[in-house]
């Protein structure tokens, strides 16, 4: 069985007081369900780096994860402003974001450099949130998917195969993120089953079956049970949504398939 993973991204975010007491909030709702949300689900929230270690301290004795929103892939070296993954790691971060389309497009992150983050995170055991999706010009151009595709194979390009399983795969559409106009179920749903199909004939049957792909875009919490009871749809990245305690909570014990 797949672990559901409803993850947060706070981007560009909050100071330390706002985000100790929004982890506060989210924990006041949900630390008294973590044993029964645990059985099927991780929940993951990623703050801006600096204040990953406000975060990790209020985060301690929680059931929630650490995650970064992006990373270096050097340990270390000459990359001024730049974070490395054993930074992260001494924070107990365990999920890192690679390759959101803030960091695509506004960054210019290619999908060599997106290919050697994940490597990295892997290396690190982190777990990389490969972000995909399509731009809306690609969209109404009927290219979705090739798009998907295409940033899929390249940002796994070198993975080893038994690696594959620990990546998750988050299916972003551009023109979804922040707009407030969430793909239908149906829509994310046809293109995680066409990821999920493309791991099949690349990888096989037990790392298709293994790997998480889930949706970001708009997710709140009137949409997210029937976003993530989709059978392919294994849980959401969460930005807006997630910046008020009371909805993520609400998200994160979205009602899954
Ligand atoms: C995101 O930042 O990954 C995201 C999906 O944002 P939002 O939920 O605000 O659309």
């Amino acid at each position: 069985m797949r672990k559901t993973l409803i993850a947060a991204n706070w981007k560009m975010h909050l100071l330390p007081v706002g985000a100790r007491a929004l982890v506060a909030g989210i924990r006041e709702a949900i630390d008294p369900v973590a044993a029964t949300l645990a059985k099927d689900r991780e929940v993951m929230v990623a703050p801006p780096a600096i204040l990953i270690p406000a975060v990790a301290q209020a985060l301690a004795g929680s059931s929630m994860l650490l995650g970064a929103q992006n990373m270096h892939y050097e340990d270390k070296g000459a990359f001024t402003g730049e974070v490395a993954p054993p930074m992260l790691q001494a924070y107990g971060v365990t999920h890192v974001i690679v390759g959101h389309s803030e960091r695509r497009h506004i960054f210019h992150e290619t999908d060599e450099l997106i290919n050697k983050k994940v490597i990295a995170a892997l290396q690190h055991r982190m777990t990389p949130i490969l972000c995909v999706g399509e731009t809306q010009d690609e969209h109404d151009g009927g290219r979705a998917l090739d798009v998907v595709l295409r940033q899929l194979q390249r940002g796994l390009e070198n993975v080893g195969d038994e690696h594959v399983p620990s990546v998750a795969i988050a299916y972003e559409p551009v023109w979804a993120i922040g707009t407030g106009r969430t793909a239908t179920p149906e829509q994310a749903e046809s293109i995680h089953g066409a990821i999920r199909g493309a791991i099949l004939e690349r990888y096989g049957r037990g790392r298709a079956d293994a790997v998480r792909i889930i949706y970001g875009g708009s997710v709140n919490d009137e949409n997210v049970d029937s976003l993530v009871s989709k059978p392919d749809i294994d849980g959401a990245l969460v930005g807006g949504a997630s910046l008020k305690a009371d909805s993520f909570a609400r998200i994160v014990r979205a009602r899954t398939c």
